[in-house]
């Protein structure tokens, strides 16, 4: 079987310029999560970033894409709109897309979920447990009971999403908060995941069951089509026959 061709996109600042992160990810959140992809076997995985020409999502890479992975935080706005209007028509079509932490309020997500996206949020290196409340969903598969996650950063109720199709995953914080922290949609064609885990200041991605998560995720959102749409004018599959149009439910309206 042909691998799953993977996309990590990730905006790259914080790596850039907090001292912090650049501690954790050296060389950016996209490449740990693309290693613990190829760690996994059956996945070819790439990096694309937004300082990148067209912010590394072109046609040709979108099309040769079966999962996108999307991390952002401050610098929604400077992706470009026709990027977006790219990334969700190849979403439409059949590309999966799981979209991570921050992206919550990145422009594809909102313009996916047609809602505001927003949620509760506080930074207290406090602990998280992510529970599994769909054991037997293919995203959750050898996952077990719970993730424990020493320090985290707090997403809480109410997140402004669309209901669910399908809740895999659901957090508490020490601080007394619960998120839905693993959710699924289809739209069009395309598969949509949403995991909250992945504060760039917390060595999160490094975490075995994160990045199983991640492969999980990635395997059940792979393209199946591709679709592009077409709205046609259909030929009848059987012939019909010769009617007129009935027009006795219009004989009281009078003249
Ligand atoms: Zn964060």
């Amino acid at each position: 079987m042909s691998k799953i061709r993977v996309t990590v996109w990730n905006e790259g600042r914080h790596e850039k310029s907090n001292a912090t992160v650049k501690r954790i990810y050296p060389h950016g959140m996209h490449s740990v999560i693309a290693e613990g992809l190829r760690r996994q076997g059956d996945f070819e995985a790439r990096t694309a970033t937004l300082d990148d020409p067209e912010h590394g999502l072109t046609e040709e890479v979108l099309k040769n894409t079966d999962v996108l992975t999307w991390w952002g935080h401050m610098a929604h706005g400077d992706v470009r709109d026709e990027v977006v209007a790219r990334v969700k028509k190849h979403v439409l079509e059949g590309m999966g897309l799981m979209v991570l932490h921050s992206g919550h309020y990145s422009k594809i997500f909102k313009a996916l979920m047609g809602s505001t996206c927003s949620l509760k949020w506080r930074e207290a290196d406090e602990k998280e447990i992510v529970w599994t409340i769909e054991p037997a969903h293919p995203i959750a598969e050898g996952i077990g009971e719970r993730i424990e996650i020493a320090n985290s950063e707090m997403y809480g109720e109410r997140f402004d999403v669309p209901h669910p199709e399908e809740t895999v995953f659901i957090s508490w914080f020490e601080g007394g908060e619960v998120f839905r922290s693993g959710c699924c949609w289809k739209r069009g064609h395309g598969r949509i995941f949403y995991f909250s885990p992945g504060h760039e200041t917390y060595p999160i991605y490094y975490h075995p069951q994160i990045q199983k998560v991640l492969g999980n995720a990635a395997r059940w959102a792979r393209r199946r089509v591709t679709l592009p749409d077409a709205c046609p004018k259909a030929e009848a599959v059987q012939p019909i026959p010769k009617h007129e149009v009935d027009l006795s439910h219009m004989k009281n309206w009078g003249k």
